[in-house]
């Protein structure tokens, strides 16, 4: 049994696994430690965001006992980590319960006696106000006062409410301490259902800071990596400029903050899903990793582009490639039985699988025979037995999930087709190392988690949208 180290020395028992809806399917504990803070970190707000609007949300359940789970995170050696836990409620007698959870009820009552109590709070929230007011175009502000909603039943109290001429009416929300994750799950619901942006103002943390608390981090992701800070600097800014100004500190991968910048509220992005952002930190993180997984793959493959045959195998970059592959996946291929077999099975289904990319992304490439155009490619190589047959599932998924998926429509997917039926028991499955490769080198398309997550963020690439 996995477990997590309590400061206690205590262990205790954690869930194992999860099973998410949609395409996801089930995810181990050990898999969430291995996820990067801001791949968790969406799947929590999404488990988070569910209970309210469970179009956006997502649902995952305890695979012992089938109770909804969420997703908690603990420091270890300076290290944050995640683990599933049980929402309240949730069986007792499930063999992974680990005990209480908070109720969001009492999160929240706690919460707003808080805010009640504290006069930084208000006075921050007059000086938000007062600022909008020097706004040029300002029609009408209002500080917690109750907003009627348009398509609710409930309405809410933004701590600051702003309506600029030719702007789109916005709220501000100031974070003092720690507010709770269900609090920031039912405000960022509740003002994207409105249609009304929100802007999470923190104040009195230092992001440079060694520990930034766990509900800073929420907003702070959802922000896409920013964290608006009002201070002395972003006050004196914005009564210079006549409008409001925010210190934005930029996330790195690493988890740092650049240095701020000031940035008036007019400069900010704000997207159809989610909160407004000066630079998205958190898509053009993913995307850094991935095109850092691609990049010696496209640069093994484009002297190949000329056509190429066992000797490829005899060319020190292509070696090296495969063996630095190799120390992830020791065993490319279990369809092979050497070394050598299966260097040049796997090449060939990456030269494959890469030509499909590159042309459904724009760019016509075939990195695998000297056919003219991938569907002649395809059509060759799921047509003799030596070719890539056995990959028919694998070449299927892949076309289905990219720009290319009219294909499927033509001769490529009668080829595929009929290499289905040929291979039959010879077909390689999910399970297969071929597919985890591909998991790694394409995970647009074969990740689901990932894939989920660039929907979710609204930044699935072109390539991997099909059209339909
Ligand atoms: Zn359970």
């Amino acid at each position: 049994m996995t477990r997590l180290p309590a400061r206690s020395q205590k262990p205790r028992r954690i869930i194992e696994a999860a099973f998410f809806e949609k395409e996801i399917g089930p995810v181990s504990a050990t898999e969430l430690l291995a996820m990067t803070e801001d791949a968790w970190g969406i799947l929590r707000d999404r488990l988070t965001d569910y209970a309210r609007e469970k179009e956006s949300g997502l649902l995952a359940r305890c695979l012992m006992c089938e109770g909804r789970v969420f997703i908690q995170s603990r420091m270890h050696r300076g290290k944050r980590l995640p683990y599933f836990a049980h929402f309240k409620g949730g069986d007792p007698n499930c063999p992974w319960h680990r005990g209480m959870t908070m109720k969001p009820d009492d999160a929240r009552a706690a919460q707003y006696q808080g805010r009640q109590e504290s006069i930084a709070h208000r006075l921050l929230c007059e000086q938000l106000d007062l600022l909008a007011r020097d706004d040029p175009r300002y029609l009408r502000s209002s500080v917690a006062t109750y907003l009627p909603p348009t398509e609710n039943s409930f309405g809410r109290y933004p701590d600051v409410y702003i309506e600029w001429e030719d702007f789109p009416a916005f709220a501000i929300e100031v974070q003092l301490s720690n507010t709770f994750q269900t609090e920031v799950s039912a405000r960022s619901i509740h003002y994207q259902r409105e249609g009304i942006p929100l802007i999470w103002v923190l104040y009195g943390i230092d992001p440079g800071g060694v520990d930034v608390p766990q509900s800073f981090r929420d907003v702070i992701r959802r922000h896409r990596g920013n964290a608006f800070v009002l201070d002395k600097e972003a006050i004196n800014a914005s009564r210079a400029e006549k409008t409001i100004v925010l210190k934005c500190f930029l996330r790195n991968v690493d988890g740092s903050f650049d240095g701020p910048v000031l940035t008036r509220i007019d400069q900010l992005t704000f997207p159809k899903r989610g909160l407004p952002y000066l630079e998205d930190r958190i898509t053009s993180h993913l995307r850094e990793q991935i095109d850092a997984v691609r990049r010696p793959w496209f640069k093994t493959l484009e002297p190949l582009r000329e056509g190429w045959d066992w000797r490829a195998l005899d060319m020190p970059e292509v070696l090296a490639t495969l063996d630095h592959l190799r120390k992830e996946f020791p065993k490319l291929s279990h369809w092979e039985t050497g070394k050598r077999d299966e260097d040049f099975t796997i090449l060939r289904l990456v030269a494959v699988a890469f030509s499909i990319l590159s042309t459904a992304n724009g760019h016509e490439r075939n990195y695998a025979t000297r056919h003219p155009n991938v569907r002649a490619l395809l059509n060759t190589l799921l047509h003799i037995p030596s070719g890539i047959q056995r990959y028919a599932l694998l070449v299927e998924l892949l076309l289905q999930h990219t720009a290319l998926c009219g294909l499927l429509d033509g001769t490529v997917g009668q080829h595929i087709k009929r290499a289905k039926a040929q291979m039959e028991g010879n077909l390689s499955l999910s399970d297969d190392p071929e597919w985890a490769i591909m998991r790694h080198l394409v995970p647009e398309v074969f990740d689901p988690l990932v894939r989920e997550e660039l929907i979710y963020l609204q930044a699935l690439p072109a390539w991997a949208t099909p059209i339909t």
